[in-house]
């Protein structure tokens, strides 16, 4: 008998029939013997509807009172599983974020779970039941109720799999697994059978939506044995896709597993910016104190005493910034400001590139030949990352994906 965290995304449960087919995937886990704990995200397309509703009132929506609205989605459709398992004779019980005791930090749309109560889960589990539980939301000390951001469900999944000591956490998506790159955009892309915690990581919080970023780490932190999986498919054991520990690997390694993309990202560069200490600080620490994250920086080689610097941000706190730079601006006496949203960022993910040379250059020559200019780059030790304009896009992602060997061998 293993426990097994399984988490449906939201095309999943899209309407009533595929809710059905969930009970049944779910029963048959649970007649094997198995204990299960399902979490469910919102019906596909109800979280964006809810946000837009929010925004009809409210062009920046208060914080507190989103959340509280947001979070619905989820609540609908644990009652509706819940109740396809009961018709169909198991037994089960359905939990909000807060009944469980998600407990978060306050910080809404955007929380960090800090623990989970799971006793109460525990004992339903010891009596037979399966456990429905709202993906995305917990609560905060205070009481109110927070959510965890964009695909906040899946962090809900690994982070209850990490709690309950799961024997497997197994995300049910749209697709059969982690491509290597969106199946979307490209549909040579392949699955990969498994993938390295650390590709998973890099390649989520590079862009590729498929798994939130922060289930990743806490598979990683907690050593949760995590699979993406069809909820269409039947599935046979190795099925999907395994998220691997390197130590347990013994698999042939690819040098470069997948191509990642990013459109939610904005430009800004301060430009003649005086070449002196703590300038970058100056810039940067309103901006880290208005409570932006900063992605990528870069600052030019100076000349005569001036340089410019530039870095990227999400889309979604890019007016923020503009606003906090103002008066900076004007306090370091830089020239000015330009910036925009119509970029993308394409990045190049790979363990391998830690043992092969020339990686960048094949990927730079390769936009080069296209004609696409790059605007930023940043590497680390397995992946590269090129800033370019959005409408090069899906042009950019093709052809390194070619570029590198991706595609399905014929
Ligand atoms: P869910 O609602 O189940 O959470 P998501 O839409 O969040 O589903 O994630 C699944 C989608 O992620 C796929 O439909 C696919 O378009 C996209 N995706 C992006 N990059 C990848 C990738 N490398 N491999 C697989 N899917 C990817
Ligand atoms: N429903 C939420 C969203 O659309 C959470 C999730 O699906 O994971 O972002
Ligand atoms: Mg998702």
């Amino acid at each position: 008998m293993a426990l097994i965290v399984q988490k449906y995304g939201g095309t999943s449960v899209g309407n009533a029939e595929r809710i059905r087919n969930v009970a049944r995937r779910v029963m048959r886990w649970h007649a094997r013997g198995h204990q299960v704990v399902v979490v469910v995200s919102a019906m596909s397309g109800e979280t964006n509807r809810l946000i837009a509703l929010a925004r009809e009132i409210q062009a920046e929506p208060d914080p507190r009172e989103l959340d509280v609205m947001v979070s619905t989605g989820e609540q609908v459709t644990i009652g509706l599983l819940a109740m396809a398992l009961k018709a169909a004779g198991v037994k089960a019980r359905s939990y909000t974020g807060a009944q469980v005791k998600i407990v978060t930090d306050g910080a809404f749309t955007k929380a960090r779970i800090l623990s989970i109560d799971e006793a109460r889960i525990r004992a339903d589990l010891d009596h037979g039941c399966v456990v429905v539980v709202a993906g995305f939301q917990g609560v905060d000390e205070a009481g109110n109720i927070t959510t965890l951001g964009r695909g906040g469900s899946d962090t809900t999944g690994v982070a209850l799999a990490a709690a309950l000591k799961a024997d497997e956490c197994q995300i049910y998506t749209d697709v059969d697994g982690v491509y290597t790159t969106d199946p979307r955009i490209v549909p040579e892309a392949r699955r990969l059978k498994t993938i390295t915690f650390e590709e998973m990581l890099e390649m989520a919080s590079l862009g590729s939506k498929v798994l939130q970023i922060r289930s990743v780490e806490f598979a990683g932190k907690y050593k949760v044995r995590l699979r993406v999986l069809s909820s269409f498919d039947d599935n046979d054991d190795d099925a999907g896709t395994l998220i691997t520990f390197e130590e347990d690997e013994n698999m042939e390694q690819a040098i470069i597993s997948g191509i990642a993309f990013n459109r939610d990202e904005a430009k800004i560069t301060v430009q003649g910016v005086p070449d002196r200490p703590g300038i970058a600080y100056q810039i940067l620490g309103p901006v880290g104190d208005a409570n932006v994250d900063v992605d990528m920086i870069v600052q030019n080689v100076g000349h005569d005493g001036m340089t410019d610097f530039s870095f990227t941000v999400h889309r979604n706190d890019y007016q923020k910034t503009l606003k906090t730079l103002e008066p900076v601006v004007k306090h370091i006496q830089a020239r000015g400001i330009i910036s925009g949203d119509k970029i993308a960022k394409v990045s190049v993910v790979g363990v391998g590139m830690r043992s092969h040379a020339g990686i960048a250059s094949t990927a730079f020559r390769t936009l080069a030949e296209e004609g696409i200019n790059i605007e930023m780059i940043s590497t680390s030790e397995i992946k590269i990352s090129v800033v370019i304009e959005e409408k090069y896009t899906e042009l950019a992602v093709r052809v390194l994906h070619k570029a590198f060997g991706l595609e399905q061998a014929s």
